[in-house]
C-alpha cells in the first residue's frame, strides 16, 4: 500500500515555484480579503500569506470588517482587478451573509482569480479548455499523477458534491476520460456505488465515513476531508485505520490534500502571472 505524501509532494512544487520565482522581472502578487472575523478563514489566510512570502511572492492582506457592504467589498476587488502588481486575487470564504459570494466572486477577473472559482473558469474546465483551475481538485488530480495512476477509463466516485471540491472534481476527472459518479448526501446505496470504484474521493465533511465496506480491494483513496473533533483533533472523512489494509494507495489526513491546496494556490498566482506579464 503506498502513501500518497501530500505533503512531500506540496514542498516539491513549493520549492520549484521559489526556484522559478527568482527569474521573474517581478515577483507575482497576491492579494487575499478576509472579511469579518471567522478564527478558521484566519488561520487559512495567515497560512496562504506565509507560503506566499516564502516563495518570494509579493503578499497584500487585506482584512475588512463583518459589516462591509457588497458594494463596497466589490469597489476593492475593482481596485485591485486595475492593481498593475496585483496578478491573484483571493476572497476567503465563506463571507458573511448579507453579501452574495457568487457576486463577489465573479466581479474577480477571471485572469486574475486564482480559487478558480468564477463562473468564467468553472465554465472554461467544464468546457475542457481549463485556465485557472480551482486548487484542491487540481491539487488531487496532481496526487494521483505522483502515483502515475492512468485515470483513463477507471470508475470514480466522488462523495460530496459542493462548488469548491465535488463538482469540479468531477470535470477535472471527466477531463482524464474517467468515468464519474458523484454522491452527495440524498444518494442512495452510496456504499455500493463506492465499492464499485476504482478510485474514491471522500469530501464530505464527515468524519470516518468511508470504512472498509465502502472499499473495493486495491481501491485508490483521496481524502479531501478535513474535520476537527471534539478531542481537537483532525480527522478525514476516510477511516483509514479501516480501509489501510484494502487499498493500493491512500493520502492521509493530516498531510495529504490539505498542502496541496495552498501549493497550487501558489501554482495557480504564477499562471495568473505569466497570463498577465
Ligand atoms: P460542503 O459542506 O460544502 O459540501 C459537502 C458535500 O458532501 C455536499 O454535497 C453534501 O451533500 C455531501 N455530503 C454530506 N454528507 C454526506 C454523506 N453522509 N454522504 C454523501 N454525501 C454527503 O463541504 P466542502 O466545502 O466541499 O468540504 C468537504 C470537506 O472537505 C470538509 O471536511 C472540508 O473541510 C474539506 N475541505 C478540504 C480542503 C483541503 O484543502 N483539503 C479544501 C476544501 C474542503
Amino acid at each position: 500500500m503506498k502513501i500518497i505524501d501530500g505533503k512531500k509532494i506540496a514542498e516539491s512544487l513549493r520549492a520549484d515555484i521559489a526556484k522559478e520565482v527568482k527569474g521573474f522581472t517581478r515577483p507575482p502578487g497576491l492579494a487575499v480579503i478576509l472579511v469579518g472575523h471567522d478564527p478558521a478563514s484566519e488561520v487559512y489566510v495567515r497560512n496562504k500569506t506565509k507560503a506566499c512570502v516564502e516563495v518570494g511572492f509579493y503578499s497584500d492582506q487585506l482584512h475588512k470588517s463583518a459589516n462591509i457592504t457588497q458594494e463596497e467589498l466589490i469597489s476593492e476587488i475593482n481596485r485591485l482587478n486595475d492593481h498593475k502588481t496585483i496578478d491573484g486575487i483571493l476572497v476567503q470564504l465563506p463571507l458573511p451573509k448579507h453579501i452574495d459570494e457568487n457576486a463577489v466572486i465573479d466581479a474577480i477577473l477571471p485572469e486574475k482569480d486564482v480559487d478558480g472559482f468564477s463562473s468564467e473558469n468553472i465554465g472554461k474546465l467544464m468546457q475542457n479548455k481549463p485556465f485557472i483551475r480551482p486548487c484542491t481538485p487540481k491539487g488531487v488530480i496532481t496526487m494521483l499523477g505522483s502515483i502515475n495512476y492512468n485515470l483513463k477509463g477507471k470508475h470514480c466516485v466522488i462523495v460530496g458534491a459542493s462548488n469548491i471540491v465535488g463538482r469540479p472534481m468531477a470535470m477535472e476527472l471527466l477531463n482524464l476520460d474517467a468515468t464519474v459518479t458523484i454522491c452527495n448526501s440524498s444518494t442512495k446505496d452510496i456504499k455500493q456505488k463506492a465499492k464499485s470504484a476504482d478510485v474514491i474521493i471522500a469530501a464530505a465533511g464527515v468524519p470516518h465515513l468511508v470504512n472498509a465496506d465502502w472499499v473495493k480491494e486495491g481501491a485508490v483513496i483521496i481524502d479531501v476531508g478535513i474535520n476537527r473533533l471534539d478531542n481537537g483533533k483532525l480527522a478525514g472523512d476516510v477511516d483509514f485505520e479501516s480501509v489501510k489494509s484494502k487499498v493500493s494507495a491512500i493520502s492521509p489526513v493530516p498531510g495529504g490534500v490539505g498542502p496541496m491546496t495552498i501549493a497550487i494556490l501558489l501554482e495557480n498566482t504564477v499562471t495568473a502571472y505569466k497570463a498577465r506579464i
